[in-house]
């Protein structure tokens, strides 16, 4: 059986954020160095571990990487014309990350993107639990079965296994080494639309 036979009509469809609807901008290393955690550390983990002070400060370090990265973004090779396809579709749409409300903020105005459901670290908590997810779907009225959702990270794998959603993984990360099955992966985010189209043949 093909992986798209096995694959119930996709009727939405959710996005990580950082390095699969943008291209890739925030360097983590930099982040890890500019608060002095370990390098390969978790960043929201070690954080909240931190007393309240160092924490207040490492956030404050964390939060204008990401402002600039979402000020500057760029959008991945491919976001555009898979967009478009889910617009003629009417299919809906949603974005979970472990960035900020500010930084979907500015990046959904700087590309005028519709999202129909946002859910940030302020809303949920962070992936791979798959409760932010989980809570888009709700929120979509799209159940895991009939659910995509698309990453660029071992954490984004993790997340869509434990929610029961079909996650793909985007090659936009040369310094990530490729996570999940060869049939998970894709090279642009625009591969999905023909995964679309035949789950709903
Ligand atoms: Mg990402």
């Amino acid at each position: 059986m093909t992986d798209a036979a096995r694959q119930q009509p996709v009727s939405g469809v959710v996005f990580d954020l950082d390095g699969t609807l943008t291209a890739p901008a925030i360097d983590f290393d930099a982040i890890r160095r500019d608060i002095g955690i370990e390098r390969g550390a978790p960043i929201l983990e070690t954080l909240a571990a931190l007393p309240t002070d160092e924490r207040r400060r490492a956030f404050r370090i964390l939060e204008k990487h990401e402002e600039k990265a979402a000020a500057e973004s760029r959008l991945s090779p491919g976001a555009e014309e898979l967009l478009a396809f889910l617009d003629r579709a009417r299919m809906p749409r949603g974005l979970v990350t472990r960035n900020t409300r500010r930084s979907v903020d500015a990046f959904v105005a700087r590309h005028r993107i519709n999202l129909d459901v946002v859910v940030t670290r302020e809303d949920a908590p962070p992936k791979p639990s798959p409760a932010p997810l989980l809570h888009a779907l709700e929120r979509l009225d799209v159940s895991p079965a009939e659910a995509i959702y698309v990453g660029d990270h071992e954490i984004d794998r993790l997340t869509g296994e434990a929610a029961g959603v079909t996650t793909y993984i985007v090659r936009t990360h040369p310094e990530i080494k490729d996570c999940g099955p060869d049939e998970r992966r894709i090279d642009r985010l625009s591969d999905l639309i023909g995964l679309i189209r035949t789950s709903r043949e």
